[in-house]
């Protein structure tokens, strides 16, 4: 419940039922809303105008088909099945859907240098991460140097999808005790899938919350931009950094320590491993947030870029070309210095100095 409060309220003022709550709230114009849980986490589905109802069904019928396809904790999905023949030889099976997100994957991991990393299962299931369906039961441990460093070597070759002759695809793991992990790009890559659920029954303005990543379809029914909360990663539950405006199909993705850690010794353990090391990443920075218009690619690089740390992350931002380029950011370091990319100046709107954040402009 801990980690629902700050969304609903995120959810509220996003959705116009608070502060920005357009002049007629009634009816349509207000939207139809869809809450359910998925993927480990409370997702929701806002529909302005189309076949609504036929929509938020379909829509939470794709997130729940994608679920099946891409858990790690269901014997039975496309990933389970990968992982449990690493390194046998075996070219397993899998949907459509699976071997683009592989690919996707594939090709975060290799712009970033690794800092992406897609099998870092093994490390993930050490520091007890995803070991089960919900990380309310989870168990945590911190593990020894030994440990960690027996498993690095298997984190560094990726997943070989291939399309057979028949047009069916099938992949395989290179190395036994290898392991996919796709917490870091799944959520993203689904609102693909829901954004064509959801138009495909005549919706052109939605927005979509699926774990840190908010998709904004057209725009708001006073024909506004959607307006999306940044969290303050030092106070997530109660307070927000910023407001920046979202709309035309784009999606934004946050990737924090706050969102998932534990606490052992007196120290914070969280849930975004530098793979380089397979520790929790410590790159000096509290959160990342990116825009981009491509779901999977803003969720992939939000925690690709927290590792990579402000000064990588900028130098890819300012380069001509690459991914990085295409997209802008939200940078919160630990010092509490805030820097928001060019793009995103219009509209944003500031909340964190009181709280003792200073922000800045970065402009290529
Ligand atoms: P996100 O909230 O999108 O940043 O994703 C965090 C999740 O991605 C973690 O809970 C892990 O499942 C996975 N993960 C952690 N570190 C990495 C990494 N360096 N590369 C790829 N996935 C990671
Ligand atoms: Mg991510």
């Amino acid at each position: 419940m801990k980690r629902l409060l700050p969304l609903l309220l995120a959810w509220a003022l996003l959705c116009g039922c608070g502060a920005d709550q357009p002049a007629s709230s009634q009816g349509p114009a207000a939207g139809d809303t869809q809450y359910f849980f998925a993927m480990d986490t409370l997702m929701s589905i806002t529909a302005y105008d189309g076949d609504t109802a036929a929509a938020l069904v379909a829509a939470q019928q794709e997130i729940n088909r994608l679920e099946a396809l891409w858990s790690r904790t269901r014997p039975e999905s496309d990933v389970s099945r990968l992982n449990a023949h690493a390194g046998d030889g075996t070219a397993v099976p899998i949907q459509p859907e699976t071997a683009g997100l592989l690919e996707t994957a594939a090709a975060a991991a290799r712009e970033s240098g690794l800092a992406f990393d897609p099998v870092l299962a093994p490390v993930m299931d050490a520091w007890g991460f995803g070991l089960t369906e919900s990380e309310a039961t989870a168990v945590h441990r911190v593990p020894g140097q030994e440990e960690l460093s027996a498993l690095l070597p298997l984190t560094r070759d990726l997943p070989q999808a291939a399309a057979l002759e028949d047009g069916s695809y099938a992949a395989a793991l290179p190395l036994a005790g290898q392991a996919v992990d796709l917490g870091g790009i799944a959520k993203g890559a689904s609102a693909a899938y829901v954004v064509q659920a959801l138009t495909a029954h005549g919706v052109e303005n939605a927005i979509l919350s699926l774990g840190g990543n908010i998709t904004a379809l057209g725009s708001r029914p006073d024909g506004q931009p959607f307006r999306v909360l940044v969290t303050d990663p030092l106070d997530s539950e109660e307070s927000y950094l910023c407001t920046i405006a979202l709309g035309g199909g784009l999606t934004c993705s946050t990737s924090g320590g706050y969102e998932r850690y534990f606490t052992s010794g007196g120290a914070a353990y969280h849930h975004i491993i530098d793979p380089a090391t397979g520790y929790p990443a410590q790159s000096g920075l509290l959160s990342v947030t990116t825009v981009a218009a491509g779901p999977a690619l803003a969720d992939a690089w939000s925690t690709a870029l927290f590792v990579l740390g402000l000064d990588r992350a900028l130098e890819l931002w300012r380069a001509g070309e690459g991914t990085v380029a295409g997209m802008e950011l939200i940078l919160v370091t630990e010092d509490q210095r805030i820097y928001v990319t060019q793009g995103l100046e219009e509209g944003l709107q500031l909340h964190g100095e009181e709280a003792g954040y200073t922000y800045e402009i970065v402009r290529r």
